[in-house]
């Protein structure tokens, strides 16, 4: 997927793109420089997907430093990214560091943050699972967030 996204923006579509970097992928620094270069939107997620430990970083503490590291990498590189994520913890002191960006929420998980951001004038992007799959998708999320 990725080599197929940076092919497309190779041939003059960057500015139709964007991509999603998964924060605990050990790759996603490398991963994350190609798409810059390449002029493509980011959505900066934490990553839902369980992978084995030499490909992934655990949840929790190490995923969220490298998603505030990225993060930071985004914003020193000009790059235009979204923080696709529902931490309100990790928002705000990304916010409160870097200043105003699009905030990605998915469809119906804590939907009360995105009036309180759009009050404060800062872009909200609500993620909208959609076609014949979407229930199997949306029960998939809701196992996920329970620790299945
Ligand atoms: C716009 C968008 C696009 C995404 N695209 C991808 C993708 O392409 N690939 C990928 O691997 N991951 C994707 N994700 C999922 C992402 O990687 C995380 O798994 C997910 O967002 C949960 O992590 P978090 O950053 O919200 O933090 P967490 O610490 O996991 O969540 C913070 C809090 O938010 C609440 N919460 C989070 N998720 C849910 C849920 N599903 N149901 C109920 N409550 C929840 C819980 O209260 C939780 O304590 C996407 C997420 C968003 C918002």
């Amino acid at each position: 997927m990725l080599e197929c996204v940076l092919a497309a923006a190779a041939q003059g579509l960057a500015d139709r793109l964007g991509a999603t970097a998964q924060a605990n992928l050990r790759r996603a620094p490398d991963d994350l420089e190609r798409l810059v270069e390449a002029g493509l939107y980011v959505r900066l997620v934490k990553g839902a997907y369980v992978e084995p430990p030499d490909r992934a970083l655990p949840y929790g503490e190490e995923t969220d430093v490298a998603y505030v590291r990225l993060a930071h990498r985004l914003a020193e590189s000009g790059a235009e990214f979204a923080l696709a994520t529902h931490d309100g913890v990790l928002r705000e002191a990304l916010l409160a560091a870097l200043g105003p960006r699009p905030v990605e929420q998915l469809l119906g998980v804590r939907p009360e943050t995105l009036d309180e951001l759009a009050v404060r004038d800062i872009p909200v992007r609500v993620y909208l699972p959609y076609g014949d799959n979407w229930f199997r998708y949306w029960m998939r999320r809701v196992a996920e967030s329970r620790g299945s």
